[in-house]
């Protein structure tokens, strides 16, 4: 039996497993890591703290197994996206510490870059807008303040890199500075049409052609690992968001996922050619083979899953997150309320950082049920907004929705997202696209299967079927729409 190895590096967890010749976990390792937070709006990790639980997972996984390193067709890496590291390019000592996607340090230098009048062409170039979430400000920022990157980077002996690209100088011995498109397309540096660097960006933000890595297609061959003394060929590598696209097997252009977590990630995939959002969506490279590129279109709703642990924490409604779906079920219905859980303002396709939560459709019969109900359904009618845009941005409708993520396991919210967006809501029995999909990817190019076999060694799904007549949804929905303008411009003067 030949074997997988998939590393799976997260924001708060590396994580190793190894998936068999029929598309199954035999085995996983996780090790969490720390997190620090030096001021208000950083966010760090320790790159050899990193690899480090990233290494551990591997050697774990593998001895727990039994599975030796001559087994190992292949590896597939996913990681977390965005999340920026330096190092030497002799000693390969990291040069300060990785600054995570959540930091928000860099936020004047991204005004700065709108200043200038960048924001269209970053926007047609990368499909991003121009924010301290993407990795390029952060490579700004570390040349400024980390001491010696700038003068390493002009001698040639500056390395920067995201999460995948240090942890294949690590695998490799130092011998391979590569990245894939995907990851590539989120440092606000990469020409997503022409598939390299660009030097208007790499100029405006001060960062040198020679410090970036080899930009490699998603599926194929990267280089060679070295485990216990063996070499094992990388062949698969993406971003977190895209593995799980690749994961849930959203080949077909209108092909949609939905991650539940904290916050819903959504990634539509839009074909061979790239889609331009007029919602404030990204555009982004879902993956590319020996065929060439593929390409998505990406929103976000930031409050979904947090409103379900508000509940729990914040109002004391209920003592674990599941329970939601007991109360929810119990819920009158008759006179619906809604719940727009604008914590910390609306994102797509509203837009509005000055909105905040707010309650309608209050009876004297609402009580702890109808606030449980509401602040679930209040997930389903985000995704809705964010779906609705992306079939406008792509001029591609939606026929199914793949779920997975914390809260997919949730029955009641994925009955109500079928029923309110009137398509089948798919989640599979593994909800673990993310691993799956680096799986698949590297297992594709080790020739271990081909893409229609894929489908195949799916695990089961579950499938949730429409069942409210389409008026009644489209009623709930406008009731929501209502709701969400009326939490707008709440605040009067800019959030501090
Ligand atoms: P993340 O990766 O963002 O940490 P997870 O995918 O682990 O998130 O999902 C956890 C989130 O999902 C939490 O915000 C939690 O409140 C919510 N959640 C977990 N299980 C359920 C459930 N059965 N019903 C509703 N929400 C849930």
């Amino acid at each position: 039996m030949k074997y997988i190895l998939t590393i799976d590096q997260g924001t708060t967890a590396s994580r190793s497993v190894l998936v068999d010749e029929n598309g199954i976990v035999v085995a996983q390792e996780q090790r969490e890591f720390k997190q620090h937070f030096p001021r208000q709006g950083w966010v760090e990790h320790d790159p050899n703290e990193i690899w480090e639980t990233q290494h551990a997972t591997i050697v774990e996984v593998l001895r727990k197994s039994g599975v030796s390193p001559q087994q190992l067709a292949g590896i597939g890496i996913t990681n977390q996206r965005e999340t920026t590291l330096a190092w030497h390019r002799e000693s390969g000592e990291p040069i300060g510490a990785a600054i995570v996607w959540q930091d928000k340090r860099t936020a004047s230098l991204c005004e700065e870059l709108k200043a200038i009048g960048l924001e269209s062409h970053v926007k047609s170039t990368t499909g991003l807008v121009i924010d301290a979430y993407f990795s390029g400000t952060k490579m700004q920022w570390m040349l400024q303040h980390y001491p010696q990157a700038a003068k390493l980077q002009s001698k040639g002996l500056l390395c920067f890199g995201t999460v995948d690209s240090w942890l294949i100088w690590k695998l490799s011995k130092g011998r391979l500075h590569v990245t894939d498109v995907t990851n590539a397309s989120r440092t606000l540096l990469f020409d997503i049409n022409a598939l390299r660097w660009d030097d208007t960006l790499l100029a405006a933000l001060g960062v040198h052609r020679n410090a970036l890595p080899e930009v490699k297609p998603t599926i194929g061959y990267f280089g060679d690992a070295e485990i216990a003394g063996h070499s094992i060929p990388i062949l698969g590598c993406a971003g977190d968001q895209q593995a799980a696209l690749f994961g849930q097997q959203c080949f077909a252009p209108g092909m949609i996922k939905n991650t539940y977590g904290t916050g819903c990630f959504m990634l539509m995939h839009t074909g061979k050619e790239p889609h331009y959002s007029q919602h404030g969506l990204l555009t982004t490279l879902a993956w590319s083979d020996e065929d060439g590129p593929e390409y998505a279109l990406e929103g976000s709703v930031f409050i979904a899953g947090a409103a379900v642990q508000w509940l729990r924490d914040g109002l004391k409604l209920i003592d674990r997150a599941p329970d939601s779906e007991y109360f929810a079920q119990r819920a009158d219905f008759h006179e619906p309320v809604y719940v727009v859980p604008a914590f910390a303002g609306l994102g797509a396709p509203y837009w509005d950082m000055y909105a905040r939560g707010a309650i309608f459709g209050l009876t004297r019969d609402s009580g702890k049920d109808e606030l449980i109900r509401a602040t679930l359904e209040s997930m389903a009618y985000q995704t809705r907004d964010v779906l609705e845009a992306m079939a406008t941005d792509a001029n591609l409708p939606f026929r199914s929705l793949r779920v997975d993520g914390g809260a997919s396991a949730n029955n009641f919210l994925m009955q109500f997202q079928a029923d309110l967006l009137q398509c089948e809501v798919v989640r599979p029995d593994n909800v673990e696209s993310t691993a799956l999909g680096a799986a698949y990817m590297a297992g594709l190019a080790a020739k271990m299967w081909t893409k229609q076999q894929l489908s195949e060694l799916c695990t089961p799904n579950r499938v949730f079927q429409p069942r409210m007549d389409a008026k009644q949804a489209q009623k709930l929905y406008h009731g929501w729409q209502k709701a969400v303008k009326r939490s707008m411009h709440w605040l009067d003067d800019e959030p501090k």
